[in-house]
């Protein structure tokens, strides 16, 4: 995939701004006090509402607002587009930044809409991740914009839904966007705490938690006056606390070259060293284990020892002071591989 670098002039290169454009006077009033802080406008005029009946965005008359913010504040403006009606308005209107929505990258035929629309422009475009934790998924939308020879992209990742009741709103699930970094290295990786969160009261820790993990920026949803916002009200913030969170935020160095690291690096080679040669020990006698199993016509699962292998592990965890849960994930991944090398015992196969 051939990706220039978004102009990231700063990092963290913010995106802010409110979740909808609401009117006129509120797209003024949050863009001005925007003015030095954020490197482009976000404000959302389609917005794709989980149930009808909500307020569902000002539609293509909030382009005349964003051209208003561009042209009198000089600040770079970004909206999300859903259909390639959106997508000619928006360029047509000169809006400098796009973004595909969560709900529309989850759908294949959307994306290819955008894209087609998009041939021949040469517009940056963020993707947000599809709703459900799906990497191929929000690969896929990526290169079929790339496809269309867009090339300024970048990702945005907005955390994962799933069913009940939950801390987060989206589940940030790092391992995802972290995946995306290790596959395409060069895209540009934003993180909209906004979205993940649902509350205003934890934009700051993940705003923080992205910035250690070294994404390259950040999307928050920044209103006047967030309580009485016409769509996500419980997670926007002030302008005056966007200015509290950049402030706070801790930037921490990349580079890890000092003797101090590569000392403790060693140590941990080491020890991974060791856990690997426990492992082989392990899969060796569980396939000595899947012989025996095989000759006296057991079944591979025991469930008793499945139970009892976990019971000693939350005891060993309680005593180390490990967290179960992580350790849990671990032995379980120990459990069914053991499992697989014994099925293929037993089915006769031994190489
Ligand atoms: C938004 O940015 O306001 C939005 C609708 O986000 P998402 O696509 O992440 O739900
Ligand atoms: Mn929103």
């Amino acid at each position: 995939m051939k990706i220039d670098k978004i102009d990231i002039a700063k990092r963290p290169l913010l995106i802010a701004g409110p979740c909808s454009a609401e009117s006129e006077e509120q797209v003024m009033a949050v863009a001005s006090a925007l003015v030095g802080k954020a490197d482009y406008f976000r404000a959302g005029l389609w917005k794709p509402r989980t149930r009808p009946g909500c307020f569902e965005g000002v539609g293509k008359e909030g382009l005349l607002w964003m051209r208003r913010v561009r042209n009198e504040l000089s600040l770079p403006v970004a909206t999300e587009v859903a259909t390639a009606e959106h997508v000619e308005l928006a360029l047509s209107a000169g809006i400098d930044l796009l973004w595909v929505g969560a709900r529309t990258t989850a759908n294949p035929f959307a994306v290819q809409e955008i894209a087609d629309a998009l041939r021949g422009c040469d517009v940056p475009v963020l993707v947000k991740n599809p709703v459900n934790p799906d990497l191929e998924l929000w690969i896929g939308a990526l290169e079929r914009l790339n496809n269309a020879g867009i090339t300024r992209l970048g990702a945005i990742h907005r955390g994962f839904s799933s069913y009940g009741e939950k801390y987060f709103r989206n589940a940030p699930q790092w391992q995802l966007p972290l995946e995306l970094h290790r596959r395409l290295p060069q895209l540009p990786l934003i993180c909209d705490p906004s979205h993940i969160s649902g509350k205003r009261e934890l934009v700051m820790s993940l705003s923080q938690q992205a910035m250690d993990l070294n994404f390259d920026g950040l999307m928050i949803e920044t209103h006047c006056n967030p309580v009485c916002a016409l769509s996500d009200s419980r997670q926007q913030v002030t302008p005056d606390e966007l200015g509290v969170i950049l402030d706070r935020i801790v930037h921490r160095s990349v580079s890890v070259d000092s003797s101090e690291f590569q000392a403790y690096r060693k140590q941990m080679d080491e020890v991974d060293e060791a856990i690997m040669g426990l492992m082989a020990k392990r899969m060796e006698l569980s396939r000595e284990i899947g012989e025996l199993k095989r000759e006296k016509g057991l079944t591979v699962f025991q469930p008793s020892r499945y139970d009892e292998t976990m019971k000693r592990c939350e005891a060993y965890c309680e005593r180390a002071k490990l967290d179960s849960e992580a350790m849990k994930d671990v032995f379980e991944a120990i459990h069914s591989e053991s499992i697989r090398q014994q099925l293929r015992i037993v089915n006769g196969d031994k190489s």
